[in-house]
């Protein structure tokens, strides 16, 4: 089973995969939780090599290229081996972000980013997402907040994050049967529970 974890930056995310990989240990079951993007090695250098230029310093196209390369290497290397042992996969993040961040975000469009990741997964995609739906005003408190050092993203303005969030909206309105859309706002115990239930669901 291979669940993604989706939704603009401060959402919520790693929390509720934490926690839900919790409650799934503690019922017995085998859980593999890993993120993007990183997940390996090669994806974590990826990852740094990204994150760590400034605004501008890599392309938008470069940009896209490098996380479906680390999305690769993940899927290759960690995410499907586990399901081929049968674990529960909680992925922090996967193709909806980089369709989201890059293609509705950098503005490189929507197709042409999902079939270079399509390509680069060899078409794997997850059984369910669960979108933890975040304002951009929202996610940026909660950022803020917690203990996130401030990122590239910050800069970027409000609209660059409305259209994240719109894409990752739409994403989801399209294939309603795969997505657990959630309002990030809600109570953290409560957001457990509802991604739990569409679990146990999924696992009947
Ligand atoms: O989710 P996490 O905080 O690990 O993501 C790291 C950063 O990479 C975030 O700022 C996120 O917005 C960004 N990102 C991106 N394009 C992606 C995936 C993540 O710009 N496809």
């Amino acid at each position: 089973l291979f669940i993604a974890f989706e939704g603009g930056d401060g959402a919520g995310k790693s929390t509720q995969a934490a926690a839900v990989q919790a409650r799934l240990e503690a019922a017995g079951h085998a859980v593999l939780r890993t993120r993007e993007p990183g997940g390996t090695p090669i994806g974590e250098k990826l990852r740094s090599l990204v994150l760590d230029h400034g605004h501008g310093e890599i392309d938008a196209r470069t940009e896209a290229l490098i996380f479906a390369a680390s999305r690769a290497a993940h899927v290759q290397q960690v995410i499907q081996p586990a399901l081929e042992r049968g674990e529960i996969v909680l992925c922090d993040r996967f193709i909806d972000s980089s369709v989201a961040y890059q293609g509705a975000g950098r503005e490189l469009g929507i197709a042409a980013v999902r079939d270079i990741n399509l390509w680069a997964t060899a078409s794997l995609l997850p059984d369910v997402t669960v979108l933890l739906d975040v304002a951009p005003d929202d996610g940026r408190d909660r950022r803020l907040a917690g203990e996130a050092a401030e990122d590239r993203l910050e800069s970027e303005p409000d609209d660059f994050h409305g259209r994240i969030r719109a894409a990752f909206l739409e994403l989801a309105a399209a294939r309603p049967d795969e997505y657990l859309v959630l309002d990030a706002r809600a109570e953290r115990e409560d957001l457990t529970a509802a991604i739990l239930e569409r679990i146990d669901g999924l696992l009947a």
